[in-house]
């Protein structure tokens, strides 16, 4: 017995039992002694070979089945390569484009437009994109997300707002979102994020979690580097190559923009760059093009508040 380990002793003891009381623990029994059944079994067979019954073969045992998990948006962008790929759709579901570049740990988001009667970016945007794809040391360290135009109803029907007429922003979930339409130019929707382009951006930098954003509109006042949240340093070294001013507020409030989500409330360096209104695009590019550069490279940013 005792050179027999317990599972081997377990059978033993087992028809030992099943011996003395003339049953098993499983009322299958035999008494040796009439060696008949003891009155009260329902099986017949010596210990010795009920104890060979095979018990019910256990179902395979079989690893939970975990499906696997979805891509991301920035994934699928990364896997797609360069070109654009559609991320979602506007009102009138026309396709609002994106590309991922590069691969590093810092991550820059682009925009090329939100109002539609701010065309001035778009092709901008469009050659820095070609640019970044083709020179892959420009994005060294870093991955940027570029969405070609946020509001291609808008751009389409040179609308400001997109196509239920909202001024996408002052859409965004910002804690000094406004009901209030001060005039159909700044609709804000009936409550943050109740358009399919505003919601577009809010899920991509969620998952994104951009440490710095740009976004491109343009303006009849005086062109600038307009920033919100921690990101002054990072204008004032965009406006030592485009010379547009830098500026913390473009003049009044914008309750519910892009800026004050990301930037105010997240914390997220981002730039409004305000080109001239109808200025060509070959002069916004030339204007713009190191500017643009310095959303890539290392530099101070400004202390999170
Ligand atoms: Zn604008």
């Amino acid at each position: 017995m005792a050179l027999l380990s317990r599972p081997q002793r377990m059978p033993l003891v087992v028809a030992i039992l099943a011996t003395i009381t003339g049953c098993s623990g499983t009322s299958r029994c035999w008494n040796p002694l009439r060696q008949s059944a003891a009155p009260h079994c329902t099986s017949t067979l010596p210990p010795s070979l009920a104890l060979r019954v095979s018990p019910q073969p256990l179902p395979p045992i079989t690893e939970p089945v975990v499906p696997p998990r979805p891509l991301t948006t920035v994934e699928k962008l990364k896997a797609a390569g360069p070109k654009w790929s559609t991320i979602g759709e506007s009102v009138e579901e026309r396709p609002i484009e994106a590309t991922a570049i590069g691969t590093g740990p810092r991550r820059i988001l682009f925009i090329g437009g939100i109002h539609g009667d701010e065309p001035e970016g778009l092709p901008v945007m469009e050659w820095f994109t070609e640019e970044m794809w083709n020179d892959a040391s420009l994005t060294s360290g870093t991955t940027v997300v570029v969405v070609k135009n946020l509001n291609p109803d808008g751009t389409a029907g040179k609308t400001r707002g997109n196509k239920h007429g909202v001024d996408l922003n002052r859409n965004f979930p910002a804690k000094n979102w406004e009901s209030t339409v001060k005039t159909p130019r700044f609709n804000p929707g009936p409550h943050p994020e109740s358009e399919p382009e505003t919601r577009v951006a809010v899920q991509l930098i969620r998952e994104f979690e951009p440490h710095r954003i740009l976004v491109m509109h343009a303006t009849v006042g005086r062109p600038m580097n307009n920033y919100d949240g921690p990101a002054k340093a990072l204008a004032r070294r965009m406006s030592q190559f485009n010379k547009y001013a830098v500026t913390e507020t473009i003049g009044y409030p914008t309750p519910g923009s892009l800026g004050n989500w990301a930037g105010n409330d997240l914390q997220i360096p981002i730039i409004t760059l305000e080109f001239p209104r109808k200025v060509s695009p070959d002069r916004a590019w030339e204007t713009n093009k190191i500017a643009l550069r310095q959303m890539l490279a290392e530099g101070e940013d400004d202390e999170a508040q």
